[in-house]
């Protein structure tokens, strides 16, 4: 099936952090921030590592002081995606960040006020190539604008701030920029940037600031940025999470990947939500399997399925899968029967068909297997399952009678 959630995408022009483009026809990237401390370099390194293996493209790292920009130039040469400089209240780090390398600088217009020093930084950023993001953040908004909004947040507000940022940058005719206009407030959010992407073709990054831990945090995310990108608004995305960034960079990359606007790297696991028929804890199974195959390279759906009754044909689009059925794991793939395994080696299993299906391709693995045996031991199970827990094993149509008759006794 080959949809997209999303509308026509809006035409931006493109620009280039490091090798990554971004906006223009590029594809969606995904980035989150590293929590380390700048200046310790190994262990910043290490957690860009771990986030570009769980989906980001783009990695900003904090340069709020002298070590940290000393940090940065190590690390920018040895990083495996470009680096983008977090610059608070001093122009001299966005100057000190450029010098070390880095692939572009985030601006708080916020932050830093002084016309000649945000004239200053871009200048220099126009002289290397390297881009800047204007960040505009709903809870440090420029003062002035506060005021003049009415002492609140407004989406106008917040598109003003980015636009006096840019009539400094045009000044000196500098345009690499791409802008976000985040704010915990997602209907906020969502404004703002609805708004922004009428006033500049600039590629937007879009973001929930401070969304706070997950599940919550998850929600609010997914809920401000999935909109706008189902709108065609967006180049570029970030989940602000209270949590391990790893967690950021691949709750970034699945959304893009379940509105299908990422090419599949890694599994897409689906599971059953369990009911009165399951053979096994559904929950747990799927959270082993999630667990087992992490951010491996398998693009695969993968089907985890509380029964053999309904399962196999629930989920008979996915690649691969397994349901459970007394005391057994019948493996399916393509909906086709393939093996019987003891229950607790249901995970192992399909983890291990998996990486052949990948390596052999689903004919050479079914060619490979004893299908009629197999199909035959799942309708066995199956048939006994039926046999003992009827056709409704929820009980569901004694209690519609009861219902009934409660009601029509009254
Ligand atoms: S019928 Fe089977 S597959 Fe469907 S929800 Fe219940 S246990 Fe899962």
């Amino acid at each position: 099936m080959d949809f997209t959630t999303s509308t026509e995408r809006r035409k931006t022009r493109q620009i280039m952090v490091g090798n990554v483009p971004v906006g223009g026809a590029a594809p969606i990237t995904v980035q989150s921030m590293t929590i380390t401390k700048t200046a310790d370099v190994e262990g910043t390194l290490q957690q860009i590592y771990a986030l570009a293996a769980a989906g980001a493209d783009i990695v900003r790292c904090t340069c709020n002081e002298l070590e940290a920009a000393e940090g940065l130039a190590q690390i920018v040469p040895r990083s495996p995606v470009p680096i983008v400089a977090d610059i608070h209240h001093q122009y001299k780090m966005a100057l000190a960040a450029l010098e070390a390398g880095v692939q572009c600088l985030r601006l708080n217009p916020g932050n830093i006020r002084n016309p000649t020093q945000i004239k200053l930084v871009a200048q220099e950023c126009k002289d290397r190539g390297v881009p800047i993001r204007i960040g505009v953040n709903g809870g440090s908004l420029d003062k002035s604008l506060y005021e003049k909004y009415g002492d609140k947040v407004t989406p106008e507000a917040m598109v003003e701030s980015a636009q006096m940022e840019l009539a400094y940058f045009a000044e000196i005719g500098f345009d690499d920029v791409k802008i976000s206009v985040k704010a915990s407030n997602v209907p906020l959010m969502i404004e703002a940037y609805r708004q922004l992407s009428e006033t500049v073709d600039f590629p937007l990054h879009l973001g929930v600031t401070e969304a706070g831990p997950p599940p919550a945090g998850l929600v609010k995310a997914t809920a401000g940025i999935a909109t706008l990108l189902a709108e065609g608004i967006g180049d570029t995305i970030r989940y602000s999470l209270t949590a391990d960034p790893v967690e950021e960079a691949r709750a970034g990359r699945q959304l893009l990947e379940a509105m299908g606007l990422r090419e599949r790297k890694n599994v897409d696991l689906i599971a059953c939500p369990s009911c009165g028929r399951a053979e096994v804890d559904v929950i747990a199974v799927a959270k082993a399997a999630m667990e087992a195959f992490g951010d491996r390279l398998i693009p695969l759906q993968v089907a985890v399925m509380g029964c053999v009754v309904n399962g196999p044909g629930e989920a008979r689009d996915a690649d691969i899968g397994i349901a459970a059925g007394r005391k057994k794991g019948h493996l399916f793939i393509k909906g086709r029967n393939v093996a019987v395994v003891p229950e607790d080696e249901m995970v192992e299993t399909l983890v291990r068909y998996a990486e052949r299906i990948m390596e052999e391709g689903v004919e050479a693995v079914l060619a490979g297997e004893d299908l009629d045996k197999a199909k035959k031991a799942a309708d066995a199970d199956r048939a006994a399952l039926l046999g003992e827990q009827g056709a409704d094993a929820n009980d569901a149509g004694t209690r519609v009678e009861l219902i009934r008759k409660a009601v029509d006794g009254a």
